[in-house]
């Protein structure tokens, strides 16, 4: 209840950083007609399985979550001079441990990390992007997997097929790393 309370009072201001970051990256790259959306978590993150194989007691560590390569290389083969923006479901607290993980991980080019504590959120900032490009869309928009059973968020994914854009789902991120990661 205290932390929902919290999360209400202190999410407008989250969005309204994250809007304005996006804004100025927009205006950055506005010679780019495409700009590549990527969600973290199960999209290029093998983040179930990690969460599945820790000890339950300890505290999730973001950088030892290990990265969904063919996912990485789909990208890298069809879209690798694009423009990023990473859109996670995350805690903002997470913020920096996240933006450690990109650097690492997976690029060292310019990108950006935008975070949202609602998943609903998500539509809000690809709307922002589709105003000023086109956009490819990769995110795998479901949940609980490490607790066996994989639900989805079909209002967002409902939302995200009637958008304009290239969209490539669970499906498709399932069965490009079906033979490396257990993604169920
Ligand atoms: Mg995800």
């Amino acid at each position: 209840m205290f932390k929902k309370i919290v999360k209400l009072i202190v999410n407008p201001f989250i969005i309204f950083h994250f809007k304005n970051r996006l804004k100025f990256f927009l205006k950055k790259n506005c010679e780019c007609n495409k700009i590549l959306i990527l969600d973290i978590d199960n999209t290029i993150a093998n983040t179930w399985v990690y969460l599945k194989n820790k000890q339950s007691e300890t505290n999730i560590s973001y950088k030892d979550i290990p990265v969904l390569s063919k996912t990485l290389d789909h990208i890298a083969t069809y879209y690798a001079t694009l423009p990023i923006v990473f859109l996670s479901h995350r805690n903002v607290m997470t913020f920096n441990e996240t933006s450690q993980w990109l650097n690492q991980k997976i690029t060292k080019k310019e990108h950006l990390l935008v975070l949202v504590s609602n998943p609903y959120d998500k539509l809000y900032y690809i709307n922002m992007v589709l105003k000023k490009s086109k956009v490819i869309y990769y995110d795998d928009l479901s949940y609980n997997h490490e607790k066996g059973i994989v639900f989805f968020y079909d209002k967002i994914i409902n939302e995200v097929k009637k958008l304009d854009l290239i969209y490539y789902d669970y499906e498709f991120i399932k069965e490009l790393n079906q033979n490396i990661s257990h993604v169920e």
